[in-house]
């Protein structure tokens, strides 16, 4: 049998390891391991899940969901403001890139990624056989427009924006992202995985520029990681395409019921993202106090630090000898820098201590 010549040398995910992995690994109970790795919220919404438990038996679990999932999209119109018709439904922000990618991709096409990014953009880009162009950030990791309008050509089919930017934490600026807009045509994606923590949303764009695609997920502030669920908002003319690629029913009848419960709880929420962002301001500002390290500033629930004097891998790996799993980044302009997301107070207290201690 014959596999896609391109997957022989293709740089697949990096998949996270388990708790379990890592335990053994180095040596620890596995209770003791505790994830500072994975950008997710640290709160689980146990009284969505009790309702949930409570209305299981109506769930009709032997039939497709709706399609269309219109009470879906009929409350994040709510929640967002838009039109119910500007929305695409996807199992997670990944499976939306994939959907987009298959939309406006052809082998030979060409996709613009502001980098350092979200490595899922290149992914599901060279999965299609498109060409991907780097455009590096300028100091303090912002866009660099004119660098991503220069790389745009005809064979140019999208470009990548992400929003607040993981790994490095900074919003994109409405005037950058206007400036591409307005001067080029070709589908300008923004991801706002971790826009509910800070940032400015685009959504409300997607109304004037035709071309605008933001993708949003369940799996950040939400605490909704493990039920997959992500959506993008445009204009109705791009939904409609691409809702031809969507597949039928990728989102299940158990998910659909926690984001009904989670869009009429938004306040609660709410009220985790502003403990977040306390906890990480505080991160922040306890990790700045320790010598040798440079703390770059976020919007988002997670923060880049710089190892100035110290290797960056050693500090890593003593951390980790300790059960705190911190995020290596590979990007050659990050690799000094360990990427830290924000815990529960008690969890971010252990850290802070441990990494006074290693360092
Ligand atoms: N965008 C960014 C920047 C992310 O970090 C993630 C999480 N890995 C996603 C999108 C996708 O998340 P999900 O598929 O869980 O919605």
């Amino acid at each position: 049998m014959r596999f896609r010549a391109l997957l022989h040398s293709f740089k697949e995910y990096a998949w996270e390891p388990s708790d379990e992995e890592i335990a053994s690994s180095v040596g620890l109970d596995v209770s003791k391991i505790r994830r500072f790795d994975l950008n997710t919220s640290p709160y689980t919404p146990t009284h969505w899940l009790k309702k949930l438990a409570s209305e299981l038996e109506s769930v009709a679990v032997n039939r497709y969901p709706d399609t269309s999932y219109h009470d879906l999209r009929k409350d994040l119109s709510k929640y967002l403001g838009v039109g119910e018709d500007c929305f695409v439904v996807a199992n997670g922000g990944d499976e939306a890139f994939d959907i987009i990618s298959k939309a406006f991709l052809d082998a030979g096409s060409e996709v613009v990624i502001s980098s350092p990014s979200y490595s899922m953009f290149r992914i599901v880009s060279e999965l299609m056989g498109a060409k991907v162009v780097y455009v590096r950030r300028r100091e303090g990791f912002a866009d660099d427009v004119d660098g991503l309008l220069k790389a745009v050509n005809n064979r140019t089919r999208l470009i990548f924006l992400c929003n607040p930017n993981n790994p490095t934490g900074n919003a994109v600026e409405r005037s950058d992202l206007l400036r591409i807009l307005n001067e080029c045509d070709v589908g300008v994606v923004v991801d706002e995985a971790y826009q509910e923590y800070g940032g400015e949303s685009f959504v409300k764009l997607t109304e004037k520029y035709s071309n605008l695609m933001v993708v949003r997920t369940f799996s950040k502030a939400f605490g909704l990681a493990g039920a997959r669920l992500g959506y993008i908002v445009a204009c109705e003319e791009t939904t409609t395409l691409l809702n031809k690629v969507r597949p039928p029913n990728s989102v299940d009848v158990i998910t659909l019921k926690l984001a009904e419960f989670a869009l009429e709880d938004v306040e609660w929420v709410r009220l985790k993202v502003r403990e977040t962002l306390a906890e990480r301001d505080r991160l922040i500002s306890e990790i700045s106090k320790l010598r040798g390290v440079k703390v770059y500033p976020s919007v988002a629930n997670f923060f880049l630090i710089e190892l100035v004097e110290r290797d960056r891998d050693e500090v890593y790996t003593e951390m980790l000898k300790r059960g705190f799993v911190l995020r290596r980044l590979d990007d050659p302009a990050l690799r000094r820098c360990l990427r830290i997301s924000v815990g529960l107070p008690e969890d971010n207290d252990a850290l802070l201590e441990t990494l006074r201690e290693v360092l």
